[in-house]
């Protein structure tokens, strides 16, 4: 095996909280528009630009009483499993007549990654998904879907949990972390010259192969 990795590390990894919106009736992200006490599955279209355009897709569960919204966003790393897998048992879990609040799912942000097993990296512009936030709607693909993201997502959430895990050339002890600030500020994150990067990964140990 070249990569183990406990469940718990692979379900949780940053928990971002976001600015407070209330919830919409219908509520929409992309092409998901939900009702109250409805689940809808649509995609956040990313347009050509430099690059090919691209589909995300999303999933809106809409409870029956208004309340916080809570994004749950895994596969920025398309070879990360754990998390992806995770989110796609949620999505298939959850009943929005038994909800009270919105939850907005995206399980798999880097498509390209996932269809052609390439870890670490969008490869249609070889930059790593969750290294360009805010985004930017002029970028190469990565940059073009991070701002859609940020835009429709992170902008109109309560609290975001980012899911990641071991990658296939890497191996993770169990750990979870988060910060108490708003997204980007916290001690938990630091900017460099292309975007937010997490910390968390002095807690990665990569393979010995
Ligand atoms: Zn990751």
């Amino acid at each position: 095996m070249r990569r183990s990795y406990s469940a718990l590390a692979g379900l949780l990894a940053m928990l971002l909280f976001c600015p407070s919106v209330r919830a919409q009736q219908p509520f929409a992200v992309g092409t998901a528009s939900a009702a109250p006490g409805q689940k809808a599955t649509g995609y956040l279209e990313v347009p050509a630009g430099v690059d090919a355009a691209t589909n995300i897709p999303v999933v809106v569960v809409n409870g029956v009483k208004p309340g916080k919204i809570l994004a749950l966003v895994s596969g920025a790393h398309g070879t990360e499993y754990v998390s992806i897998i995770a989110i796609e048992k949620l999505i298939a879990q959850l009943d929005p007549a038994q909800l009270t609040g919105t939850v907005i799912l995206v399980p798999l942000v880097n498509i390209a990654s996932f269809e052609q097993k390439v870890p670490h990296v969008n490869p249609v512009d070889n930059k790593s998904m969750n290294r360009f936030y805010p985004g930017k709607s002029d970028g190469t693909q990565t940059e073009r879907a991070l701002y859609l993201i940020t835009k429709q997502i992170v902008d109109h959430c309560d609290y975001l949990i980012d899911y990641h895990g071991g990658d296939l050339d890497e191996s993770l002890r169990p750990y979870a972390y988060w910060g108490p600030r708003p997204f980007g500020t916290g001690p938990h994150f630091k900017r460099n010259g292309s975007g937010l990067r997490a910390r968390p990964h002095h807690y990665l140990e990569r393979a010995a192969h």
